[in-house]
């Protein structure tokens, strides 16, 4: 995905829209359908899509961020930080994996879009 890619680029819609509620088109994060949004912030296309995809990442950061503290803790040479890595690895192989197959946005253009806009949501 470049910059400029639709995904994340805010793009001007029609009248009647004054300058400041102008929609702009993104791309849901949870569902990857195209929508309209008169907020220049606003990611998801729904308050359910929105809380379905911080959940899921929320459970996915239970299970990850352990790993990721013992790899990083042995800087990947004890034998702990080892099994740690190659859990985490394969881990989060499942969840790209879980995330194609649901059709969701990839998390890669997710966090492009989200640096792009200087924010988190
Ligand atoms: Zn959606």
């Amino acid at each position: 995905m470049t910059p400029l890619d639709p995904v994340c680029a805010p793009t001007a819609g029609p009248a009647p829209y004054s300058r400041h509620f102008r929609p702009v088109s993104r791309v849901c994060p949870e569902c990857n359908e195209t929508f309209e949004t008169p907020s220049r912030k606003k990611t998801f296309c729904c308050d359910a899509h929105k809380l379905a995809f911080h959940n899921r990442n929320a459970a996915r950061g239970k299970v990850l961020i352990p790993l990721a503290m013992a790899w990083r803790a042995g800087r990947g040479s004890s034998d702990v930080a080892k099994k740690a890595f190659a859990q985490l690895t394969s881990t989060l192989d499942r969840f790209v994996r879980e995330d194609r197959e649901a059709g969701r946005l990839p998390m890669a253009d997710y966090l492009q879009c989200s640096f792009a806009r200087g924010h988190r949501d």
